[in-house]
């Protein structure tokens, strides 16, 4: 699409984010290189932008935008440093999106309001150090007891999970076996702070040194069940 093409609302956000990069991104965003430092105050100055919330609701705090928006929006942040591009993108698509779209009503409004103003990110872990592509070699297991879900397992690769902000991160672990003998994989929210969940080694990266990426260890980590997640997204299950 060419930019004439884009809608009013759509080119100034387009020129806001570029703008945005160009005056407070790349002068300072070296330096966060050099140390491999998380840039806290580019983040927190993108989430008063509203870009963290572009594709939700107002209801939940968002902008009520479109995925279209936050793909402009990530165009123009990752021209001048695909660090910060990734950490709104993760923070998006893996933190809130799938509380938005499969989590329990009670989740949305506890979580989705902060995630969208930028003040928290949501962490999204699915790759383990057996399992990455093949989201069926999952090892990380969840069994229900007492009404929580007990966790065990090793994410690799988590992006947004070790931040001073990170409020949450959905894992995937297996609950059981299918009839036809494959995993059911299951999705969990476990807070940040939960006991047993410990975040692991930072990842020293040969790029996006400024973004958050660590390996995440769940030894016997309870999370209760939420007692509402069957109104949650059909044909999911989240808990
Ligand atoms: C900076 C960074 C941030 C990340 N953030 C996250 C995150 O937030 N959450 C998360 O869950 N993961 C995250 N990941 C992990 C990323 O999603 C995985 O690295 C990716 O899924 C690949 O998995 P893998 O590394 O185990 O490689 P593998 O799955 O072992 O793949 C290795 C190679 O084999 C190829 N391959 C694999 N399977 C097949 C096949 N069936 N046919 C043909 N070729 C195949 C792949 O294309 C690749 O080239 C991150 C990784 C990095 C580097």
């Amino acid at each position: 699409m060419n930019r004439h093409e884009l809608s009013t609302e759509h080119e100034d956000l387009r020129v806001a984010v570029e703008e945005f990069a160009r005056s407070e991104v790349a002068p300072v965003i070296g330096d966060f290189y050099e140390r491999d430092a998380f840039p806290y105050e580019i983040i927190a100055k993108m989430g008063r932008m509203g870009l963290f919330g572009l594709p939700f609701p107002e209801e939940y705090g968002g902008m009520g935008g479109d995925y279209f928006a936050l793909c402009l929006a990530l165009e123009e942040l990752a021209r001048v440093d695909s660090s910060v591009a990734i950490t709104l993108e993760a923070g998006v698509s893996l933190g809130a999106m799938p509380i938005f779209r499969f989590g329990t009503e009670e989740q949305r409004k506890t979580y989705l309001p902060k995630l969208c103003a930028g003040e928290a990110l949501g962490a999204f872990g699915l790759t383990e150090p057996d399992g990455g592509s093949d989201a069926g070699a999952t090892k990380t297991t969840a069994r229900l007891e007492d009404g929580e879900w007990v966790i065990n397992g090793t994410k690799s690769f988590i992006t947004n999970s070790g931040t001073d902000i990170t409020a949450l991160v959905t894992v995937t672990a297996v609950t059981g076996r299918r009839d036809n003998g494959k995993p059911e994989i299951s999705t969990i929210l476990v807070p940040a702070g939960t006991p047993g969940f410990a975040v692991g080694q930072k990842y020293s990266k040969v790029g996006w040194n400024a973004s958050d990426t660590n390996e995440l260890v769940f030894e016997e980590c309870r999370v209760p069940r939420p007692t509402s997640w069957a109104s949650a997204g059909a044909g999911t299950r989240s808990s």
